[in-house]
């Protein structure tokens, strides 16, 4: 990573932990203590791979046989993230990943509630389903099928821009895409 990567993730780092910090519950306590929000702040953020498709993003266990906490995980964000449009939503996801982070695995009923605290949640899951969608369409295969006979001629990552027959039937080829599920956010 270089030095651009590194400042977009630590000023990323801090403006959720900055929002974290203001949490309360009904008794004015805070939900974050000041010990778990320093800890969240030296956890290692880096990039998921390029070709992840479907993930925002992903907290894992550094050491697997123990259970997630701060001193035992990292996380990765999706690149696509900090695209201009996003920068709202990555707050989100870094938020998201961060309770993971202190010890809840689970998306529970008290892992919804923590995460429902973010502001302007309905379009935070908004951002997420078109983010969603711009990845899938980005990474999709392409099969060529002739619309004759349904044979598909061939898989391929792009589009193709003219018209293509199939030799055997001298069927058009049409372009569909195959839609890989998305596996599941966490
Ligand atoms: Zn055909
Ligand atoms: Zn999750």
């Amino acid at each position: 990573m270089d030095d651009i990567d590194n400042q977009i993730l630590s000023q990323l780092r801090h403006n959720v932990i900055s929002k974290m910090r203001a949490y309360v519950d009904i008794n004015n306590e805070r939900l974050f203590s000041d010990y778990e929000l320093s800890q969240l702040s030296k956890i290692e953020v880096s990039f998921l791979t390029k070709n992840s498709i479907s993930r925002h993003g992903l907290t894992t266990n550094s050491d697997k046989s123990k259970k997630i906490s701060p001193s035992n995980c990292k996380v990765r964000l999706n690149r696509k993230l900090f695209e201009q449009k996003y920068s709202l939503y990555a707050e989100f996801v870094l938020y998201h990943e961060y309770i993971h982070c202190l010890g809840n695995f689970s998306h529970d009923k008290n892992f919804r509630q923590l995460e429902n605290l973010w502001p302007n949640i309905e379009k935070m899951s908004i951002f997420g389903r078109q983010l969603t969608r711009e990845l899938q369409e980005n990474n999709s295969q392409w099969a060529w099928t002739c619309s004759k006979c349904g044979f598909i001629v061939k898989r391929s990552t792009r589009k193709f821009r003219s018209n293509y027959f199939h030799k055997e039937c001298l069927g058009k080829l049409e372009n569909i895409p195959i839609i890989r599920p998305t596996s599941l956010e966490h």
